[in-house]
């Protein structure tokens, strides 16, 4: 959540095509980028990830980012409304402010391969987040995101600080915890980033329930290895 304006309106947007982004031209910068992340937050309002205006998306190409603006419910955003940036903050377009959350999005574009990050504050994984330090992989499908998720510490959103926990806790995967806070996701693409926060939350909500009648079995590494060579196998 953040106290951003929620007032003004979106303008339709003007001469909306799809011409590459990046550079200038008649139309909108990132523009197919843009479409994408009012896609994909309808979908995640419509199937629960995120609430109201908690949780934010952005969508990087070359030196661009195009973010989901701050106040808005993520499944009203529009394209023109989604402010574009330049890696170091710049808003270039858009008729929005970028979401409180930019910093974070950015530093881990600056340290990941990653195109794509989505960020929700879903259920289970504030939960799980604000009682653990790790999610331990319970299901082998955690190895989509790299097996062992890490919490990163608490720090007020918005800020340095927690752009900062959360490029740690990614280190070597597709997905964080955020303490007291939510969830991360990267991906090569918005589609990849948003399965990546589904299959997140879904381990989270399989974590707290199991623990309702028992103590789970954690997968060792011995047996993630073993899936890891199956796969390899097809
Ligand atoms: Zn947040």
């Amino acid at each position: 959540m953040n106290g951003e304006d929620v007032r003004g309106e979106d303008r339709p947007a003007p001469g909306d095509r799809s011409d590459g982004g990046g550079g200038g031209g008649g139309g909108m910068r990132l523009a197919r980028e843009r479409e994408e992340l009012c896609e994909i937050g309808r979908r995640m309002v419509e199937t629960g990830l995120v609430l109201g205006t908690s949780g934010n998306i952005s969508v990087r190409r070359g030196d661009l980012v195009a973010v989901s603006p701050g106040g808005v419910a993520l499944d009203r955003l529009t394209p023109a409304g989604c402010p574009v940036l330049d890696l170091s903050g710049t808003v270039l377009e858009g008729t929005r402010k970028p979401s409180s959350e930019t910093p974070m999005h950015l530093a881990i574009y600056e340290s990941t391969g990653a195109a794509a990050v989505v960020h929700t504050h879903s259920q289970y994984a504030v939960v799980v987040s604000s009682t653990m330090s790790e999610l331990p992989p319970i299901h082998y499908n955690a190895l989509l995101l790299g097996g062992l998720i890490r919490v990163a510490p608490y720090a007020t959103y918005g800020t340095p600080e927690l752009a900062a926990h959360v490029r740690a806790a990614l280190e070597g995967k597709q997905a964080a915890l955020m303490a007291n806070h939510g969830a991360v996701a990267v991906g090569a693409g918005l589609e990849q980033a948003l399965e990546g926060a589904s299959l997140l939350e879904w381990l989270c909500a399989v974590y707290v329930q199991a623990k309702m009648i028992g103590e789970p079995h954690i997968l060792t590494d011995e047996e993630l290895i073993a899936v890891i060579e199956r796969a390899a196998r097809g």
